[in-house]
């Protein structure tokens, strides 16, 4: 059985819930790296740092010491929430603004930097699964399963758009789209850690399983 789990891909291939249900099966922590980029994102834009305007790079840096992330699970939770400075703000950084900023924020050396190595800490105690995108390749290059999931950008646009609704966000699916579509290109470009397969990751296209299908695929991957 595989230790340590890594699972890469583009926005909104159902990564998580796939990491989670794994983890929990295996009696492993999940670890949803894309939380701690969105914290931060939080972070940034309630101190200015980053609007539409403008984007103070150079603060950001030198904010990173006061930015302090934390995972913690209660029993009724269903999965560990994020704690920025002691809050729990795992429902704000859902949002569709945190969404748009939060991939310039990833683009950032330093605060990849700063989130790799928490990452790597948390991966050391017991079994892992981690998902984001840069798992398989910079935070767990030696990770035993490496996934890489996609799915085309329509399917997944689809299913942002119906989760984004279902918390009452009044969006259109092409502004989903689009911004899945911007994500893509930012974390495919990036000079620092860029979105890529990992040489040994084993693909899954999950345009047309369903949730079940998916579970199984990479529980038996997990297991062989
Ligand atoms: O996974 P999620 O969509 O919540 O991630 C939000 C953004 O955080 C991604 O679009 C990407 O820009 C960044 N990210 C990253 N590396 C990770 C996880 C997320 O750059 N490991």
């Amino acid at each position: 059985q595989k230790i340590t789990i890594a699972i890469d891909g583009y926005s909104s291939t159902g990564k998580s819930t796939v990491a989670k249900q794994l983890a929990d099966h295996l009696g492993y922590v999940y670890v949803d790296s894309g939380a701690m980029y969105r914290a931060v994102t939080l972070y940034a834009m309630q101190k200015g740092i980053i609007s539409k305007k403008h984007f103070d790079v150079e603060k950001l840096k030198k904010s990173l010491s006061e930015i302090h992330l934390k995972f913690h699970k209660e029993a009724a939770w269903n999965k560990a929430h994020i704690f920025l400075n002691g809050k729990d703000v795992e429902d704000k950084i859902r949002n569709l603004e945190v969404s748009e900023f939060v991939s310039p924020i990833a683009t950032i050396h330093e605060v990849r930097a700063k989130l790799v190595a928490q990452q790597q800490q948390m991966g050391l105690e017991k079994g892992v699964v981690m998902d984001g995108r840069d798992i398989g390749t910079v935070v767990f290059p030696r990770a035993e399963l490496k996934i890489f999931m996609n799915a085309s950008a329509e399917e997944r646009a689809q299913r942002r758009y119906k989760e984004l609704l279902a918390r009452g966000e009044k969006i259109h699916l092409d502004e989903v789209l689009k911004n899945i579509q911007e994500r893509d290109h930012i974390d495919t470009t990036r000079a620092d850690s860029p979105l890529l397969q990992a040489k040994d990751a084993i693909v899954i296209d999950n345009s047309e399983m369903n949730l079940q299908d998916q579970f199984h695929t990479v529980l038996q991957l997990a297991k062989d």
